[in-house]
Parts: structure tokens; C-alpha cells; sequence
């Protein structure tokens, strides 16, 4: 990937603010961290300041087993952006953790043909860049 071309996919990394800069922290440090609403007891994702559910601030942060299965997914064939078009095909997934929230992310480290709904998984770490680490998922 040349200069310009990073330039380019850096636009599409996420920018840690102050409600998420934990997460990006968590995942430069190989932890997947989530929020635990402790009003109704439930964790939940993405990241975000008030209880989904109930609308709580009582929201604490908590480290993920990192598990879970593959909720959804779907196999990226085309794309003329770099560096996506290098990594061509490649899976976009949302994965349900053992804890209950889902979060959109990549499987990897498995042909794109083995991928199916229900599979085991766990969370992998892959640095972007020194601001950014983005957790992504292998099959167990
Ligand atoms: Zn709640």
C-alpha cells in the first residue's frame, strides 16, 4: 500500500473518543472490553455513555471472554479499494460473544468457504497502525 492509498484507508479506521477510547485501548492491549450497564445488569455494545436497555448511566467496563459464534455473515468478493481489494474475498461477520452483545467484525484465518452461522470463534488482534488495533476473529 503507497503513501496515497493509506492516506485513503486511514479514513476508514475508527477514531477512539471519549466514550470508546477504552475499547481501542483494551484492543491495543489484547483484551476485548465491553460495557456492563450495573442498574439492569447486562452487558452491551458498541460502546456508549447510557444503558441501551434501560437508559442507565451506571455503566462500568468489563473485559470479554473474547468467544462466541457467528451470528451472520457475508463474503466481500469485490471491492477496487486498497488495501481491501488485496484481501480479497473476505468475510464481514456479526459475531454474538458469550456475553450477549454482537459486534461487526472479519473472520480470519480460515478459507471464506468455510465460514458458517453458528461457528466458534475468538477474537484475534490485528495492529493497523500505532493508533489503531482492531479486533477480528478466528474459527476455534
Ligand atoms: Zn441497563
Amino acid at each position: 500500500m503507497d503513501e496515497a492509498e493509506y492516506k485513503l484507508f486511514r479514513n476508514h479506521l475508527p477514531i477512539a473518543d471519549g466514550e470508546t477510547a477504552p475499547y481501542w485501548e483494551g484492543a491495543k492491549q489484547g483484551t476485548l472490553r465491553i460495557k456492563r450497564c450495573t442498574a439492569c445488569d447486562r452487558p452491551f455494545f458498541y460502546p456508549r455513555t447510557y444503558c441501551p436497555r434501560c437508559g442507565s448511566d451506571a455503566t462500568r467496563w468489563m473485559d470479554a471472554s473474547g468467544r462466541g459464534h457467528v451470528y451472520s455473515y457475508t463474503v466481500i468478493a469485490h471491492n477496487d479499494v486498497a488495501p481491501f481489494k488485496e484481501w480479497l474475498p473476505y468475510v464481514v461477520a456479526l459475531v454474538e460473544l458469550d456475553e450477549g452483545p454482537r459486534l461487526v467484525t472479519n473472520i480470519v484465518g480460515c478459507d471464506t468457504r468455510h465460514v458458517k452461522v453458528g461457528q466458534r470463534v475468538e477474537v484475534v488482534f490485528e495492529k493497523i497502525d500505532e493508533a489503531v488495533t482492531l479486533p477480528k476473529f478466528r474459527p476455534v
